[in-house]
């Protein structure tokens, strides 16, 4: 067997102590003599794998009991469509905080459903930094603000919670479990699994129980997420083999001593590979600083016509997915959870060795 690192953007890597787990279990889950893919998502097993993951999720990020947990289906895209849907009409103002193509992208879906205000929006410096907060034009009365923590492609993450008392709704799909959060300072976050949380096809959105009201009885039920909450996510049949695998990396997190132990690692890694662009005159990261995201690392060569060599032999040295998003050029190492400090130590090998011979 040989596995290389893999920086991919998502789907990402996954812990390989969990794909040694699923590998053992795949032909006869817990005795049922057959897969977890092959149980009822109703029987008495796959409801306590159900429980457990959910308890494990409440524990890893403290979830105060007023809040739901939903494991839904759709991505982090679908639930961009289902916050206005589910918590404001027609006539209602939210304000969008857009430092990225994903918070872009909500906040043109939010438009179909309710007036929308762009708060901000960082597009004049092509999403590399984060509008100071004093220079948003927020409405006064905001059904809600919506912002996203870690924006994946230009790699910008917010070091700090927008103030006031306007519920806010965070789409976390790529920064979740990469360190502690205050729940509590959210209404609604949402999360693509395919980044820290597991395979893709699965979806969490973690809602304080009071909004669960606020949905039209005229939204079909599956837009609505009181039926999640009403029918522990078994309103109709879930992604169960991911959700079997999101059961498994929260034991993974718990093992290793939960969400502060995976971001006093997350940082170092971080703080390494950006010391390792910084310090060299051959790599750059276009990222103001103080906004520099953990998971997604932009970095682009001195000389573009370089990058095509970059990339052929980073893989062949075993990193791959490297190549940064076509909006930004470049590189790009997604150095998630499930990528092991060791990657990133290589990868920086590699930059140092590319830049010497090629610099
Ligand atoms: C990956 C990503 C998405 C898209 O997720 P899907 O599950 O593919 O819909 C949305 N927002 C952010 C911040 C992402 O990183």
């Amino acid at each position: 067997m040989s596995r290389v690192y893999n920086f991919s953007a998502g789907p990402a890597a996954l812990p390989l102590e969990v794909l040694d787990t699923i590998r053992d279990d795949i032909p006869d889950w817990q005795g049922a003599g057959m897969s977890v893919m092959e149980v009822s998502h109703r029987g008495k097993d796959f409801v306590a794998l159900a429980a457990r993951a959910e308890a494990n999720l409440r524990d890893l990020l403290a979830i105060p009991d007023d809040y739901s947990v939903l494991f839904t289906q759709g991505g982090a895209t679908m639930q961009m469509s289902m916050v206005p849907m589910n918590l404001v009409g027609p006539e209602d103002t939210v304000d969008y905080v857009v430092t990225g193509s994903w918070g872009k992208k909500a906040a043109g879906e939010a438009r179909k459903f309710c007036n929308v205000n762009v708060a901000a929006d960082a597009s004049d410096q092509n999403f590399t930094y984060i509008p100071d907060e004093s220079s948003w034009e927020r409405s006064a009365d905001a059904g809600y603000l919506h912002f996203t923590p870690n924006e994946t492609i230009a790699g910008v993450e917010f070091h700090f919670l927008p103030s006031g008392d306007t519920p806010l709704v965070g789409d976390l799909s790529s920064t979740i479990l990469s360190r502690p959060i205050d729940v509590s300072r959210y209404a609604v976050i949402y999360a693509g699994a395919q980044k820290n949380i597991g395979p893709a096809g699965l979806t969490v959105v973690i809602v304080r129980n009071d909004l669960l009201e606020r949905a039209p009885a005229s939204l079909p039920h599956l837009m609505t997420w009181r039926a999640y909450a009403e029918s522990d996510s078994m309103t109709n049949t879930p992604p169960t083999f991911a959700w079997y695998v999101a059961d498994l990396v929260f034991q993974y997190l718990q093992g290793i001593g939960g969400l502060g132990a995976m971001a006093a690692i997350n940082e170092r890694k971080a703080q390494k590979l950006y010391a390792a662009i910084d310090g060299s005159g051959f790599y750059s990261n276009p990222v103001n600083k103080a906004c520099r995201s953990w998971m997604n690392v932009p970095f682009i060569l001195a000389d573009a016509s370089l990058d095509t060599r970059f990339l052929d032999e980073s893989a062949a040295a075993g990193l791959t997915n490297l190549k940064g998003h076509r909006s930004v050029g470049g590189m790009r190492a997604s150095i998630y959870n499930a990528v092991p400090e060791a990657a990133i130590d290589a990868l920086i090998d590699f930059m140092n060795e590319f830049e010497r011979v090629n610099g």
